[in-house]
């Protein structure tokens, strides 16, 4: 038998930051998949896209930091790590930058815990690199709860980037990208429909009759033509 793409969406993932830095150039990108692999000693796994600028960061320099997210992370936070190219966007620009003891930096906004690694192994997973990295710090950040991928979908209106682990496009990733606002709002009988215009590749929804014909998405930087209307 085959394989059936949505038996997928039963997977449990959280969301978080992985940042790394190689002489001067700092990066980062958004991931699902920062696991914890053993406890004695601590040590995690993340896989990363070869196509990412950090994936060569943390090969280059044998470090990274992993930022757990908390629910309250914004699309803007996600959109700069999880939709933007380090080579032609700073995306630490306009967040808090803290560095851990080796030096490499992280983002503290929304972040419920942080953990720096060193790279002890690198698996060769094809699309993607799978390193293995000994926890060597470890903190509590905040108390809010950690903000998983099925949340960032359903409440968020979050969409899967195309060079995520878990992306396995025809849609199968994604979930309607209404927030619970916007579904209670649609379900109130009186309520007046609006229409407003939906990022279709970071999930990013603005609330205006017509789009600017230069207008970018303030999240991924897109132009209008990958805007869709959407009822609110
Ligand atoms: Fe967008």
């Amino acid at each position: 038998m085959g394989v059936d793409k949505k038996a997928f969406r039963s997977l449990s993932y959280g969301l978080y930051i992985v940042t790394a830095e190689h002489e001067g150039v700092a990066g980062g990108c958004v991931v699902n998949t920062f696991t914890q692999l053993t406890s004695s000693p601590f040590q995690v796994t993340v896989a990363l896209n070869k196509e990412n600028v950090t994936t060569g960061l943390v090969k280059e320099s044998g470090r990274f930091v992993c930022t757990v997210l908390g629910e309250s992370a914004s699309m803007e936070l996600i959109g700069a790590f999880g939709f933007r190219t380090s080579t032609e966007f700073d995306k630490f620009n306009g967040f808090t930058v803290q560095r851990d003891g080796a030096g490499v930096p992280y983002v503290t906004d929304s972040a419920v815990a942080r953990f720096s690694m060193r790279v002890v192994n690198v698996v060769d997973a094809g699309t993607h690199l799978l390193f293995i990295g000994e926890v060597e710090e470890g903190e509590v950040l905040g108390s809010e709860d950690p903000m998983t991928y099925a949340y960032y979908h359903q409440v968020k209106g979050g969409k899967t980037p195309p060079k995520a682990s878990s992306y396995v496009g025809d849609g199968a990733g994604e979930q309607p990208a209404a927030s619970e606002a916007a579904k209670a709002e649609a379900e109130a009988p009186a309520a007046e429909k609006r229409y407003g215009w939906q990022c279709t590749v970071c999930g990013y929804i603005v609330e205006m009759d017509e789009l600017p014909d230069d207008y970018e998405c303030p999240v991924c930087g897109v132009g209008k033509e990958m805007f869709e209307r959407v009822e609110l």
